[in-house]
């Protein structure tokens, strides 16, 4: 891959990303430092070169192995509500679900220390390929089921979910730090077809919920493909 390919041209161009942003802020984006991870992340090396062209409109793309990039405003949403109120960059960041990597790349422009797990070899092959590129010294990425959480590296100061499940897995609540928070798409109603984001804060003394906007993930599944 050449730097060219990295910085992109035309549809892939800075200008194209910053075009991105701007929408994103009339989105109801206001994180300032969201914004500029998404700003400095070319979501283009994330989707497959034939998709390149619609890499920064604010839709879900394929990404092979039926799962998809996330909708770039939902990243932004998600990100800042961990960020909302705090100074400074996140800390023990863990994300479930890699995929092909877009917001583990965005997530480490933004924490000291990013994890992220995939339970599909394949994808994390494809997402591990995507970001070598960027250099991200301080991502790691691994292999298993998230549900399971990496209990070798907890407590995180945040974790984030990208795919629905019935409820939040214990393992994971167990392993965010005092203080911490998890946000993740929940199905409110029974068979997937209603998803709504839920954040969750662990407090010294228990735990604080908040319902956030609906939204359509694939489904948290369980162990390794
Ligand atoms: N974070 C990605 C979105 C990936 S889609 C982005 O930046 O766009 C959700 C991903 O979650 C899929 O790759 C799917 O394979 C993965 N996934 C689903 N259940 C999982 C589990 N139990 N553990 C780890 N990953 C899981």
């Amino acid at each position: 891959m050449t730097a060219s390919r990295v910085r992109g041209i035309g549809f892939t161009s800075q200008r194209t990303r910053d075009r991105m942003i701007e929408r994103l802020r009339a989105q109801g984006v206001e994180d300032e430092t969201v914004l500029a991870a998404m700003a400095a992340v070319p979501r283009h090396l994330f989707v497959d070169e034939a998709l390149a062209s619609r890499a920064y409109e604010d839709t879900a793309l394929p990404i092979g192995f039926e799962q998809t990039i996330s909708q770039p405003v939902v990243v932004a949403l998600m990100i800042a509500a961990l960020r909302k109120g705090r100074e400074g960059k996140l800390g023990k960041v863990l994300e479930i679900g890699t995929g092909c990597g877009y917001q583990a790349a965005v997530l480490a422009q933004v924490a000291t220390e990013v994890y992220s797990i995939e339970r599909i070899s394949g994808l994390l092959e494809r997402a591990r390929a995507n970001l070598r590129e960027m250099r991200l010294r301080n991502l790691r990425l691994a292999y298993g089921d998230g549900a399971n959480g990496i209990p070798e590296a907890a407590p995180f100061d945040a974790i984030i979910l990208a795919a629905a499940s019935p409820e939040v897995p214990t393992a994971l609540k167990s392993q965010l730090a005092v203080g911490g928070r998890l946000i993740a798409p929940i199905v409110v109603k029974p068979g997937g077809s209603e998803q709504a984001l839920f954040l969750l804060e662990r407090t010294a003394t228990g735990w604080s919920e908040q319902w956030l906007d609906p939204v359509r993930f694939v489904p948290l599944r369980v162990g390794k493909q």
